[in-house]
């Protein structure tokens, strides 16, 4: 049976989980949430009646999210993880015969799952150092007249911080919804939650699976107008978020006090990530400037899938870009624990300590 034409072509996401014992490839906290949630979580589930189906409005979670940001409940959307936030705001608002804008290079599965959608994907260039020009947005988003044009800040893998200014021009030239994509939004300077309202097209998404502690719970949200929330609920499938997650995430956003000082932690290891880089500066290796908890690094000297093999015989995991468009000789490191830090540090200065065993390019060979 030939799957649906659209799909044939079209390849699987790639993250590979490969086992390691420092692993700074997928941005996840290295911290556990706290123990005082763990505890109240434990209590609540044991009391849940898991013969019911779970509360299919997720009500008590969608106020406690909307108390966090100071929103009304019917500006919250949770799903699965924000990729299943994406997913849903595509369902309905992408789709064949709709255009979808990204600038690339930035979040893969923004891109994947708008053509899982069947829309049409048009990707904007950034510039070098993986800003946006503002002339050059507004001439791919008049070119295609997208149904949603997708922002990610920090973005990911650049770990740019979109300026005000580039939101606000994208959410003027865009006919559809401009999606902010703010999985690391609280390891940055601002954040464009500010400018969601009912009158606007604004929608920001964002996840419990960074700064909470808790990728293994898969939750995350949009913060967005009411009349899109409602479309939202009509594509999601009935009693998709079970109660032990409504529950978890209910009971985190009482822990923001605990979650600030991660991120404050983790904002000063990458302070200390970033000098630790710089210092390998006349090895050849680039660290561009992040407002997120990872930090792209470019070798001008060696090999990146080299470096990475040195890394995973040290121990170590980090994500390999160097295949990505735009990200030749890239690879994106999460910021860890301070000892993860270290050894990381300790294993690329090995790693870049030789002038490294440089695959040459088949031109070279000829
Ligand atoms: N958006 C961005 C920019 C991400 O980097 C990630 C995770 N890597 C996600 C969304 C998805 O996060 P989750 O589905 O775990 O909420």
């Amino acid at each position: 049976m030939p799957v649906r034409g659209d799909l044939r072509e079209l390849p699987g996401y790639h993250s590979p989980q490969v086992g390691a014992e420092v692993r700074l490839n997928t941005n996840e906290s290295p911290f556990a949430p706290p123990a005082p949630w763990l505890a109240e979580y434990l209590d609540a589930v044991g009391a849940l009646a898991w013969n019911r189906y779970p509360d299919r409005q997720a009500t008590a979670l969608r106020a406690a999210i909307g108390d966090f940001h100071g929103a009304p409940a019917e500006r919250i959307f949770a799903a699965n993880g924000s990729n299943e936030v994406i997913q849903s705001l595509l369902l309905a608002y992408a789709g064949p015969g709709q255009a979808v804008v990204v600038f690339e290079p930035t979040y893969q599965l923004h891109g994947h799952i708008a053509r899982i959608t069947g829309a049409t994907v048009v990707a904007g260039e950034r510039r070098d150092d993986f800003t946006l020009a503002p002339a050059h947005a507004a001439d791919v988003i008049a070119g295609a007249e997208p149904a949603v044009t997708f922002l990610c800040s920090p973005n990911n893998p650049t770990g740019v911080i979109e300026p005000p200014e580039i939101v606000d021009l994208v959410v003027a030239a865009a006919p559809g919804l401009v999606v902010v994509d703010e999985a690391y939004a609280e390891f940055s300077s601002w954040s464009a939650l500010d400018r969601v309202s009912d009158e606007g097209r604004l929608v920001v998404v964002r996840t419990f699976s960074k700064t909470w502690s808790m990728a293994a719970a898969r939750l995350g949200y949009a913060v967005a107008p009411t009349w899109v929330v409602a479309q939202l609920d009509k594509v999601v499938l009935p009693y998709h978020l079970d109660a032990a997650k409504q529950l978890a995430g209910t009971l985190a956003v009482r822990h923001v006090a605990d979650m600030e000082r991660r991120v404050s932690a983790l904002v000063e290891e990458r302070g200390r990530l970033a000098a630790g880089l710089a210092d390998l500066g006349d090895r050849g290796v680039e660290a561009f400037p992040s407002g997120a908890n990872f930090i792209l690094v470019r070798f001008h000297r060696h090999d990146a899938r080299d470096v990475w093999q040195r890394l995973i015989e040290a121990g170590v995991l980090v994500r390999d870009c160097s295949g990505w468009p735009r990200l030749d000789g890239c690879l994106r490191v999460t910021v860890g624990l301070p000892a993860e830090n270290d050894r990381f540090l300790a294993a690329l200065e090995e790693a870049v300590a030789t002038p490294g065993r440089r695959v040459a390019s088949l031109k070279e060979l000829a």
